[in-house]
């Protein structure tokens, strides 16, 4: 038997229900901000991650599903390329591409799978979804300003709220800017050389590349040592400092609570100043529901002007599954099952289920071959509240047998009856 591919998994009924309970709810907090909606490929050119993600993150260097597309001729080589495994780089591609700042266009949201070929476990996928929004644009229109980072923060915390995650924990980092992070890296090599020899393999090839990286490390012997090293924010320079010491403020006028975390680095080369992330308890090891931060340098490293940014990325299957325990009212059942009840009832059930799914209710249609008995089994296998039957009695007398599944109460209800009194409690 085929099945489903390691690490990835279908996402069946009623959880869906869930999943679109989710993303209706995000378009519309997102919407209050006036975020638009983007959609960009599933696939890129390998450079775009491999330039903004960066070389030595965990993504770029283990995790990303890359292959070589077919030349157009035999003996043209063919171009590298790979599955998205994060949505900023291809958004900025395209803010690049579409000059989209001509067209006043900085508030951009996506929702869609991503790939990273790692080790699979509760709440950690090879195919994941995000749902992910960037501010962009150029420093003019104020989107280097703190006043951002606050407004992203506290959209993420009022979507939260809204879909009824209440206990989540907003941990808050700078990470500087690339004067800053010259500094530190050095500081990081100097106090990494005499113990470098006794960490991972990982953490000893960061140490020469990409120090900063080290903080990704999630080894149980090498977390001594990192607890020692120095920490980013020792390094700030004034602006940097400003930045945070603003965001900060105005996270705390809007009565957002956060706690400063300074190891927290993020996983990805491009981050800038403000980093950020909210866990929740519920979710055990794998307990970051969200990740986000700044990238000021990331549209010009792509080839594009000037233009600050900060976005984040929400894990859409962790937060689908921080919600389960409080969504039971999300699933809806169908509320009657029409029973067709005899030779030729299918057509006039089937015009009864048609009035009635007009009046926006939830019908599940019988057929006549069914006897009563296994009618009112299939009504109660699909959850329904009511179950109608439709004989040939019924339809000449214009008035229909309408039993409630859970009291058994029954009544005749006349045809044009029906709609008002399902939909009553
Ligand atoms: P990142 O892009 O690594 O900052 O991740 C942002 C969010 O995406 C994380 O906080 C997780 O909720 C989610 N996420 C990242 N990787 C995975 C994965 N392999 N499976 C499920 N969710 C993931």
């Amino acid at each position: 038997m085929i099945k489903a591919v390691r690490g990835t998994r279908d996402l069946l009924p009623p959880d869906t229900a869930l999943w679109n309970f989710v993303e209706a709810a995000v378009r519309d907090v997102f919407r209050a901000y006036n975020f638009q909606e983007i959609r960009t490929p599933i696939f890129e050119e390998t450079a775009l991650f491999s330039r903004s993600v960066g070389e030595e993150t965990d993504i770029v260097s283990k995790e990303m599903y890359t292959w070589e597309d077919r030349g157009r001729a035999a003996s043209e080589k063919g171009q590298s390329l790979t599955l998205r495994p994060e949505a900023t780089a291809g958004i900025v591609r395209a803010y690049i591409e579409h000059k989209l700042w001509d067209r006043g266009l900085n508030k951009l949201y996506c929702i869609g799978p991503m790939f990273r070929r790692e080790r699979p476990q509760k709440g950690r996928y090879r195919q994941f979804y995000q749902i992910d929004a960037e501010i962009i644009g150029p420093a003019s229109a104020g989107s280097d300003s703190p006043a951002r980072d606050a407004e992203v923060l506290e959209m993420l915390a009022t979507l939260l709220n809204r879909l009824g995650i209440t206990d989540w924990n907003l941990e808050l980092n700078s990470v500087g800017c690339a004067n800053d992070r010259a500094r530190f890296n050095e500081a990081l090599r100097q106090a990494l050389k005499p113990v470098v020899g006794k960490m991972c393999a990982d953490c000893q090839r960061r140490a020469v590349t990409n120090p900063l990286r080290v903080f990704d490390c999630k080894v149980p012997e090498d977390q001594p040592i990192i607890e020692k090293l120095p920490r980013i924010s020792q390094f700030l320079d004034e602006p940097c400092r400003a930045h945070f010491e603003a965001v900060q403020e105005i996270l705390k006028s809007v009565g957002v609570e956060f706690q400063i975390n300074d190891r927290l680095v993020r996983g990805l080369d491009y981050y800038t100043r403000t980093a950020f992330e909210f866990t929740h308890g519920a979710l055990g090891a794998q307990n970051a529901i969200l990740g986000g931060g700044r990238y000021d340098g990331l549209s010009e490293s792509l080839g594009g002007p000037a233009a600050p940014g900060i976005g984040f990325a929400i894990g859409e299957d962790r937060l689908v599954m921080s919600l389960k325990e409080t969504a039971e009212g999300v699933l809806r059942k169908p509320d009657v099952y029409v029973a067709p009840l005899g030779a030729g009832m299918n057509g006039e059930a089937a015009r009864l289920a048609r009035e009635l799914r007009q009046h926006d209710l939830v019908v599940e249609l019988g057929d006549e071959t069914f006897r009563l008995k296994k009618s009112f089994e299939a009504a109660t296998k699909a959850g329904a509240k009511y179950i109608l039957i439709v004989g040939e009695n019924e339809v000449k007398a214009g008035a229909f047998a309408l039993k409630n599944l859970a009291t058994a109460e029954q009544v005749q209800v006349a045809r044009g009856d029906l709609a008002h009194r399902i939909q009553e409690k």
